[in-house]
């Protein structure tokens, strides 16, 4: 293949933005999507340097990979992530919300206070839902203009939004925000044929459950979910490329629990 054709198909490769996709679930999304084929945008908090083997083991994958570094929860932040994206991919095919922030310290709403509130529901709520906002805008101008460009979003949201934990009140209704933000822009873009999908990760292995590691490796052995195992990120990203690559065609705003069956009420 000459360079001409080999850069011709890397046109016409889908593209996908995943916030807070340098390590966590959002790399285990990341990892899935490059399988399928995606040129992919992360976005984080940290330098590029710090990431940068990250993106390597995605270029891996054959796709091409930029790093669109932000705060979501700034809306100048937001606005560079957008604007990178689009100088390097054009139109975005596939946006997943999934960065996230669990409260620093776990404490008891009777006492919990309003800064930690604040900085949940700014980063887990406030940020996916103007992000969304402004890559829907552009997505609704390409599909009026071509109406055969594929492209859907997709929430990473929890069980939180559902399961009452008492000790993290602010963690729950920031994710019960993102499922109702999921069925508001899925009746708002539903005319333009734009699907919204949300994921609900049960408790999955990595950085923000570090530290309840023995807790969770006990409450497992003793039947907490169906499947008596942690969930993985790639368990999360099989489900994400699932719905990116069209595979859920007539679901828009549907939820998928990845929770190892976690939620199913038993007697
Ligand atoms: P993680 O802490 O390992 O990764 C979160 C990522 O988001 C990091 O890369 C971090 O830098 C990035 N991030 C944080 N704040 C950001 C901001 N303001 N702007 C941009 N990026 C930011 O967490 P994870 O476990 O991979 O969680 C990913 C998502 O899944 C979160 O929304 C989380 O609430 C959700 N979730 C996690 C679990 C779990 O058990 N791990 C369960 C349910 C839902």
């Amino acid at each position: 293949m000459n360079k001409t054709e080999s850069s011709s198909q890397e046109n016409r490769r889908l593209s996908a933005l995943i916030t807070g996709g340098s390590r966590g679930i959002g790399f285990g999304i990341a990892k899935e999507l490059a399988k399928a084929g995606f040129n992919l945008a992360i976005n984080g908090v940290r330098n590029e340097s710090s990431v940068q083997p990250v993106l390597n083991e995605l270029k891996d994958f054959g796709v091409e990979v930029i790093y669109a570094q932000g705060d979501i929860s700034k809306k100048e932040e937001r606005l560079q992530i957008f604007d990178a994206v689009v100088s390097e991919f054009g139109n975005l095919n596939v946006l997943i919300n999934n960065a996230g922030i669990a409260p620093k310290e776990r404490k008891d709403i009777l006492e919990a206070g309003e800064e930690s509130f604040e900085t949940v529901l700014d980063i887990n709520l406030k940020g996916p839902y103007f992000l969304t906002q402004l890559f829907a805008n552009q997505m609704v101008k390409v599909k009026k203009e071509t109406s055969d460009f594929s492209c859907c979003i997709i929430n990473v949201s929890s069980i939180s939004a559902t399961v009452a934990s008492v000790n993290r009140g602010e963690y729950c209704i920031s994710k019960a925000g993102i499922a109702m933000a999921t069925k508001l822009w899925a009746a708002r873009l539903g005319e333009f044929d734009i699907p919204v999908y949300e994921i609900q990760p049960g408790v999955i292995k990595t950085d923000m459950t570090v530290g309840v590691t023995e807790k969770y490796d006990n409450l497992f052995k003793r039947g907490l979910s169906i499947q008596k195992r942690w969930g993985l990120p790639e368990d999360v990203g099989k489900v994400a490329a699932a719905m990116a690559t069209g595979m859920m065609p007539y679901s828009t705003g549907q939820v998928v629990l990845v929770d190892g069956g976690l939620t199913v009420q038993r007697l």
